[in-house]
């Protein structure tokens, strides 16, 4: 039977590659997007099964309007990808609160509040969170926010999976360095430096952090829960 899929901020980067995978698995799959209607629409129109979605994860009442819409299509969802995600990297010095607040707002909070509204319609499946090696142990200068929410990830993932047992596994996938839009700005002998740190000396493709992220999905993965896989090319 066709699960029913809802990936956050799947428009582009790792989010559009992790729908791809369902999709070519015949998974009904919700390609939300935020401001990026263009390029939702565009990658639901080679899917039959695709829907795109908008729904900004920032905004409380907008993540009930998805789930409610979820729920009057399809009755139930089977698996939460929350992986909208932002980076706003600067000195902590430069950093003003509202920076700080706006990448906690997206990254972690949307991640909660579809977590908590979401379950509402799940009668068991699974969720991951899309966390970073910079919410376990990397120290990468600048990204205190990003790395504050990405371990807050973590915890909500431990304490989702005690709360959702033994229905609903919960587990999060911490990637080191992707190559996708959020990495384009990098100085190219910056990322040579931090290539030099992995031990494949590349940053991953979408599509090999997005076929971990399927498997956890997958009943391979039934006794996975309340964990955190890191997909890091060997980081040191
Ligand atoms: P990306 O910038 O290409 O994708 C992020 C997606 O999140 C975009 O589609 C964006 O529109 C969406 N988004 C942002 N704010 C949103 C909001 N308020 N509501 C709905 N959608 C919103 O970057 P990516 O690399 O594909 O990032 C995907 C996830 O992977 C993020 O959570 C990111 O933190 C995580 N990650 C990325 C890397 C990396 O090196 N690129 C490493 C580890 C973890």
């Amino acid at each position: 039977m066709n699960r029913v899929v809802l990936v956050t901020g799947a428009s582009r980067g790792l989010g559009a590659s992790i729908a791809k995978l369902f999709l070519e698995n015949k998974d009904i799959v919700y390609v939300n997007y935020n401001h990026s209607k263009m390029e939702a629409e565009n990658l639901c129109k080679n899917y039959e099964l695709a829907i795109p979605l908008k729904c900004d994860v920032t905004r409380e009442e907008e993540i009930k309007e998805m789930i409610a819409k979820i729920k009057e299509e399809q009755g139930h969802l089977d698996i939460i990808i929350n992986n909208a995600g932002i980076a706003k990297d600067s000195l902590v010095e430069d950093k003003t609160k509202e920076t700080f607040m706006s990448v906690l707002k997206t990254n972690l909070v949307g991640s909660f509040l579809v977590c908590k509204y979401g379950k509402k319609i799940m009668d068991k499946g699974c969720i991951i969170n899309i966390s970073s090696t910079n919410g376990i142990d990397t120290y990468y200068p600048y990204s205190l926010d990003y790395d504050a929410s990405k371990a807050g990830l973590i915890s909500l993932t431990h304490n989702l999976a005690v709360e959702y047992a033994p229905r609903i596994r919960v587990n999060a996938v911490a990637p080191g360095w992707i190559n996708t839009s959020m990495n384009k700005e990098l100085d190219g002998e910056f990322k040579k430096e931090e290539c030099d740190k992995i031990l494949l000396n590349r940053f991953a493709e979408p599509n090999e952090i997005a076929k971990v992220v399927f498997f956890l999905c997958s009943d391979d993965a039934s006794y996975i829960n309340g964990t955190v896989i890191r997909v890091d090319g060997g980081l040191k």
